[in-house]
This record gives structure tokens, C-alpha cells and sequence, in this order.
């Protein structure tokens, strides 16, 4: 590729060797092709949707495709990434993207190895897979050559160009980079270190050791995702790889979460790939549970088992309680509904599944399995049938039958337990947000224990009846490794004489959620059962109550404020001498949440804004919030925006202005967040973030109907605003329902149907919830 960096366009060039029984058909999209030849060989060509075929007949040999593009202003494909009145130029290839850099077989099963050769300015520096081979001086410009890849598929490709510096590191022959605009590759030292130590682990526990010669960490000035893991040059959004000393602690375990889960992909994902995107919780749920094993072991005072309950069981039990949900193994085709995949089923309830099948078949076999499989298909392709397989000869387990069943199948059940005469009833059914029954069994591990003593089954009718005798104590679900909800039915007494962990408190309060939202559960008794969480010591039940109340006070605030003040000021001094991690993490959340409800504390936390800087850096979010909130200095937060080169920070303060009491101000803000000053990676951020403030709803939504264009323009090619709506819909329609609903039967939005459908259903299941408690 010859690269014009001010210009933003570029000519290329690609040879391919390929053989092919008829016609050669090429993925190419916005690429203005030239000619394609071989040898002497002039080929006749047609482009029509993402496909160049080219009459080639029977094909044996090398193809050459010349054409040209240019760099637009946005977040997949070929992109420029804007920052201080310059930019870089870079890629996001996944799903189906590759095609807007090169004419190639666009599939993650054909996989070749790749060759990359840039001509660019003599000043840039350029980075790829490889690690450079040769450099040619050409006049003002160089010609870059990068070493070979190993095999692998088109969207783990990248190209990075532009002014960047880096902070090496070596471990054993392992080049171990951080690159940034510059100024900022230093504050990527925490990543750096937490990538070499993740290496070593995953070189451990897959037996495999990392393939490439070296590894970028890239901090992409705009990005979409977190993260993506292109294989030998993992680009990041600045916030997930860089960290300053005002960052917070909660940033901090993002970094290390981020950089393991991309590392964890370096093996499961481009070693070995799912033959088509239907397994693509294959990589992703892999990458989320293997990251969080690893910096479990790098960090076991995080306890992030607990962030994985919280945000990945429990995120994909709201998603999958949905009629709107899919099966985690999901047939898809074209590339908006591919990019639409990428969601809470095939990173959470993914990862959930593979944490239960691990809780049954024991860790030993499991990890025996995974080496197995990344053995037997390196370099190649698999599906899941083809790792059920070898966990099921590892183990000698049913995998086959628990997995397929899982997997196959939409949604999740709901285990009711009851007690009669010395005899515990299981019975299993689908679990439904909107209150309806719908039969349905799994096969599922029940891990339980009677009056002390460990059982396990596994469950597979709607009914089981176990001999239990008199029971003293219960606990069901343990460690919450199966992916289900549970009932107690008049065994309260019972459970809570019980020896309960933390984790087990998480779980029926969490399980408790669910049933009021599908009205199984009356307001008046998930009311009685928080009292017995309001001096809850515990991160996880705590962080999830706080939560759970922070929620329901959007849509019934006259009967939550109460409550809210009294939970998050007994939170406060529950946590004010606490300093490990996660309290400092809970109590900047608990700050967040109380000034809302507590205008004397607000107060106190907004004088301290104008010493933001000495702000300690878990409560600048609250402070932030409480200026905006008490102040409405929308001038002031405007400026300190400007004045800061920090995404975190910048982040802060833009949550922060959707906070004003004042929702002229909030309209400004929302208008701020789409008028190009701010990032466009940080506008679905922002407007979220607005949803979920108290009484933002009537002027978000507002605000929504008629920017909603705006939103599709910066997201186009991804998947991203399909998640935004799910997230938005839900809150904004409460009380609203069919003007929502109209309003989006009537759009044309194929690229966030699946979010759109899933957030109207989640909008009425709410709107009923909030209509029977008023
Ligand atoms: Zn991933």
C-alpha cells in the first residue's frame, strides 16, 4: 500500500495465490478497483454489494488486484483516528471489514499468511502483525517491509500509521511494546507489566508458547470497542490501557481485564479461530473466562470472581430472560446481524457456561481439554463440537449433552425448591422477564448443600425429588457456578440459618431482582428482603443492592428515595475505614449514588471541585457529579473538559454534565456530545450515562428521537448502536411505551434491530413492573 497520511488516501496493490474452481470472488467494499491481471493476464471484473467477481474461469496462480481508497472519518475498516489537530491511521477489521482495506476472501476458516508492504512519509512510523523486516528510503518517502505472518484469518490483520512512540519490554524472546501518540506511551507501563505476567500464564495453562516474535499494545486515539486483539498488534481505547496517576482504581482493573482478555485471544481466537461467526462466543466467551482465571491469579485480593457474577452472569441473565434473546451458538450471515452477536450471550452467558462445565467436570480435565484443542487445531479452525469432544474424553463427563443443550438452546431456567416431608422438589422452566411460564428443561449441575453436607446431581426432567430428611440448613447453586436462577418457596427460614458467603447473599438478591421484575415477587417482599441487606458488609451483595436500588429509583422514585439515603450513608461508614481495592472502588459508587439523594453531602463533595486535581482519584467522579449537580456550571465543566488530555478524566466530567438539575443543561450537554468536540467513541457513553440520571428521562428522549441519525453515522460498519438502544430503550419508554414503540416500528434500522427489539421488550416488561407498584 503506497499510504498519502494528509491526503487520507492510499493506492494498493494485493497478490493472492489461490486456486479456485470457477469465477474468483473477492470481498472489497468503497475500494475503487483498477485492474486485476495475472501475469500478462488482463481480467474482466464486476463490484456489486461486497463482492468483486472477476473472470478468471478455473483459476490457478497468483491474482493481482490494483485499486484505490481513501481514510474516512470513521471506526471500522480503514480509519483516521483524530487527536491535537493531527491523526493516525489505523484498522479495525471484525467482523467483516478487512474488505474496505484489500480485496480478499473476507472469512474467518480462509486463513493465509500475509505479507504487508507501506510506503509512507520518511517521519511516520508504521506497525503491523510482524515485526519490521527491511526499511527503504524512496525520496520523501520509505518503504516499510513487515516479516511474514504465520496463517491466519483477514480480521485479525492490521495496519497502524502515524507519529507513534512506544515503551519496550522483553519476556524471554518476546518483544513486548506499548505504542501511543506521543507523550502518552509511558502511562501504558501497569499494561505493559500486567502483559508479561499474563503471557507467562497463559503460556502455562494452554502449554502453548505466544507464536509471534513480538506484541503491540496500541492506544488508539478513537476507538470503538475496548479492545481488539489482532494478532501481534492489540489495539485499545486509550482508557483501557493507560493509566495516569489520576486514574482510578476501578480504571486500574479495567487495564489489567482489557489486556488479559486481548492476550487470552492471542491463543483462543487467532491460534485457533471458529470456523464462522455462529461459534463466536467460542472466542470471546473463552477470552472472558481464561482472563478472568489469570488475573485471578495475578490479583486474587480483586476477587473478580465476584466483577465476573456481577457483570457476566448476571449482565447475560438480564439479556437472556428475554424472548428477544438467541442461542449462544447463533446462525448469522450477513454483517450487521454479525456485528450485532457481539453481546452479553457470547461474552457472559458464554463465559457462564464454561465456568459451570468447569465446576462439573473438575479444573484438571478442563484445562487438559483446552490444551488438547488448541493443540490439535493450531494455525486451523474449529467449532464447538469439536471442543465438547475432547472435554468429554478429558473428563469422561456428559459434556456433549450439558454443553449442546446450553448452547443450543435460547435462554436459561429457573429451579423452584420446595420442601415435603424430608423431600427436596427441584423443578425446572424457562425463565421469562415478562412473567409468562414457558416449559423447558437443561441438563443442569446442581451443586448443593443439605445441613452441611456437599450433594451434586445433575438435574435433567422438569422434575427431581431428592431424600433430604430434616433439614437444618440449604444452599443451592454454590459458588453460583451453575447459569440459573433459584427459588426458595417457604424455606426461607431455612437458607438464611444457613452458613451463607457472600457470593450466596449476591445470589438471592440478585435472583430476587429477576422474580419483581417478572412479578413473581411482590414489591412489598423484595422491600422485606433488603432489609436484611442494609448493613451489608460484602463488595459484591453490596455493590449489587446499591445497584438494585440506584435502578428501581429512576422509575419509582417517590418509593426508593428513602431507602437510597439510608443504604448509601450506612454504605459510607461501613466503608470509610476500609482501603483495600474494591472498597475504595464502592465507595467512590456509593459517594456517586448518595448525592442524588442527599443535598447537604452533595454539597459538601461539590466544594471540592475546585481542587479537583488533589481530588483523590476514586471520588473525582463523585466530586464531578456532585459540582454539576449542585452547580449547574455548565461553562466551568465545559472548560475543565478542554483543559484536560485525560479520556478517563474527560469521561468523568461528560457523566458529570448529564447530571444538572437543570435539563436545559442536560440538552446542551447532549448537544456537546455530538458537536465533534467530543470524541465519537465517548458520545454512546454519554448519552447512556444521561438515560440513567434521575428525571433525564422526557429530555433524552427527546433528544434521541431527533439525533438518532447522528448516532448511526458515527457507528456505522459496527455494532455499537444496537447495544446503545438496548441500554436506552428500556428507561426512556417507561411510562411512554407506545409512543416508543412506534417510533421504532417506523425506522429502517437493520444494522441495531436486534438491540432495538430486545430493549422494546425490556421497556414493557419494566412499564408493567413500574404500573403495578404505583
Ligand atoms: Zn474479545
Amino acid at each position: 500500500m503506497d499510504i498519502d497520511f494528509t491526503g487520507l488516501k492510499f493506492t494498493g496493490k494485493v497478490r493472492i495465490e489461490l486456486t479456485s474452481e470457477r469465477d474468483v470472488v473477492l470481498n472489497s467494499v468503497g475500494l475503487e478497483i483498477l485492474h486485476v491481471t495475472s501475469g500478462q493476464k488482463n481480467f474482466q471484473f464486476k463490484q456489486s454489494d461486497e463482492e468483486l467477481t472477476v473472470s478468471t474461469g478455473t483459476f490457478v496462480g497468483t491474482l493481482v488486484v490494483d485499486y484505490k481508497g481513501s481514510i474516512p472519518d470513521s471506526l471500522a475498516g480503514i480509519y483516521r483516528a483524530p487527536y491535537d489537530h493531527t491523526h493516525v491511521v489505523t484498522t479495525h477489521f471484525e467482523a467483516a471489514q478487512a474488505r474496505r482495506m484489500l480485496p480478499c476472501v473476507d472469512r474467518p476458516d480462509v486463513k493465509a499468511e500475509f505479507k504487508v508492504t507501506v510506503r509512507v512519509d520518511k517521519d511516520l512510523n508504521v506497525i503491523s502483525n510482524m515485526p519490521i523486516d527491511s526499511v527503504k528510503d524512496e525520496g520523501e518517502k520509505k518503504v516499510v517491509t513487515f516479516q511474514k505472518t504465520p496463517r491466519m484469518s483477514t480480521y485479525l490483520l492490521y495496519l497502524g500509521v502515524g507519529k507513534f512512540e512506544e515503551q519496550r519490554d522483553k519476556l524471554g524472546k518476546t518483544d513486548v511494546i506499548v505504542a501511543a501518540i506521543p507523550g502518552k506511551s509511558k502511562l501504558g507501563n501497569f499494561a505493559l507489566n500486567e502483559a508479561k505476567k499474563a503471557i507467562a500464564s497463559f503460556e502455562s495453562y494452554y502449554g502453548i508458547p505466544y507464536e509471534l516474535p513480538k506484541i503491540h499494545m496500541i492506544a488508539v486515539p478513537e476507538f470503538a470497542m475496548g479492545a481488539m486483539e489482532n494478532w501481534g498488534a492489540i489495539t485499545f481505547r486509550e482508557t483501557a490501557l493507560l493509566l495516569d496517576a489520576g486514574s482510578s482504581t476501578r480504571a486500574k482493573k479495567r487495564v489489567s481485564e482489557v489486556v488479559i482478555h486481548e492476550l487470552a485471544h492471542q491463543w483462543f481466537g487467532d491460534l485457533v479461530t471458529m470456523k464462522w461467526w455462529d461459534d463466536i462466543w467460542l472466542n470471546e466467551s473463552f477470552a472472558t473466562f481464561m482472563s478472568f482465571k489469570v488475573i485471578d491469579t495475578l490479583h486474587p485480593e480483586w476477587k473478580v470472581w465476584d466483577d465476573f457474577l456481577r457483570m457476566e452472569t448476571s449482565g447475560a441473565g438480564a439479556r437472556d430472560a428475554l424472548k428477544n434473546t438467541h442461542p449462544v451458538e447463533v446462525h448469522v450471515n450477513s454483517p450487521d446481524e454479525i456485528e450485532q452477536i457481539f453481546d452479553d450471550i457470547s461474552y457472559g452467558k458464554g463465559a457462564s457456561i464454561l465456568r459451570m462445565v468447569e465446576a462439573y467436570i473438575g479444573k484438571e480435565a478442563f484445562q487438559k481439554g483446552i490444551q488438547h484443542y488448541l493443540t490439535k487445531y493450531t494455525y486451523s479452525n474449529a467449532a464447538g463440537d469439536d471442543l465438547w469432544d475432547i472435554l468429554e474424553s478429558t473428563s469422561r463427563q456428559q459434556v456433549k449433552k450439558v454443553m449442546t443443550s446450553w448452547i443450543r438452546q435460547p435462554g436459561h431456567p429457573i429451579v423452584t425448591v420446595s420442601l415435603n416431608g424430608g423431600v427436596l422438589k427441584l423443578h425446572q422452566e424457562r425463565f421469562l422477564i415478562s412473567g409468562a411460564f414457558e416449559r423447558g428443561t437443561w441438563p443442569i449441575p446442581i451443586n448443593m448443600e443439605v445441613n452441611g453436607e456437599p450433594r451434586s446431581l445433575l438435574f435433567e426432567r422438569e422434575d427431581e425429588a431428592v431424600d433430604v430428611g430434616h433439614i437444618s440448613s440449604l444452599r443451592i447453586n454454590l459458588n453460583r457456578t451453575g447459569f440459573y436462577l433459584v427459588r426458595y418457596l417457604g424455606l426461607d427460614e431455612v437458607v438464611w440459618k444457613s452458613n451463607l458467603t457472600a457470593i450466596d447473599r449476591w445470589g438471592i438478591v440478585a435472583d430476587a431482582f429477576a422474580f419483581l421484575l417478572s412479578g413473581i415477587m411482590t414489591f412489598t417482599d423484595y422491600l422485606k428482603l433488603l432489609t436484611r441487606y442494609l448493613q451489608e458488609m460484602e463488595f459484591l451483595p453490596a455493590s449489587e443492592v446499591s445497584d438494585q436500588i440506584t435502578f428501581l429509583q429512576l422509575l419509582l422514585p417517590s418509593r426508593m428515595l428513602e431507602l437510597s439515603r439510608e443504604f448509601h450513608r450506612s454504605q459510607l461508614r461501613i466503608l470509610q475505614g476500609k482501603t483495600d481495592e474494591n472498597s475504595l472502588i464502592l465507595r467512590g459508587t456509593v459517594a456517586s449514588r448518595l448525592l442524588f439523594v442527599d443535598d447537604d453531602y452533595a454539597d459538601g463533595l461539590a466544594g471540592k471541585f475546585k481542587e479537583y486535581e488533589k481530588v483523590e482519584p476514586d471520588m473525582k467522579q463523585a466530586v464531578a457529579l456532585a459540582y454539576a449537580r449542585r452547580t449547574g456550571d455548565y461553562d466551568g465543566l465545559v472548560k475543565a473538559f478542554r483543559g484536560t488530555s485525560s479520556d478517563e478524566d474527560k469521561t468523568r466530567i461528560l457523566n458529570a454534565m448529564t447530571a444538572f438539575a437543570d435539563q436545559t443543561l442536560l440538552k446542551r450537554t447532549l448537544d456537546f456530545a455530538v458537536s465533534g468536540e467530543v470524541k465519537r467513541q465517548d458520545v454512546r457513553t454519554t448519552v447512556l450515562a444521561a438515560a440513567g440520571k434521575p428525571n433525564a428521562q422526557t429530555v433524552t428522549w427527546a433528544w434521541l428521537r431527533s439525533n438518532l441519525e447522528k448516532l448511526r453515522e458515527f457507528y456505522r460498519g459496527t455494532g455499537i448502536l444496537s447495544g446503545t438502544l438496548l441500554g436506552m430503550i428500556p428507561i426512556l419508554g417507561v411510562g411512554r411505551v407506545s409512543e416508543v414503540e412506534q417510533f421504532f416500528n417506523e425506522l429502517e434500522m437493520p444494522e441495531a434491530h436486534v438491540g432495538i427489539s430486545a430493549g422494546l421488550e425490556k421497556m414493557r416488561a419494566y412499564d408493567r413492573m413500574v404500573s403495578s407498584i404505583r
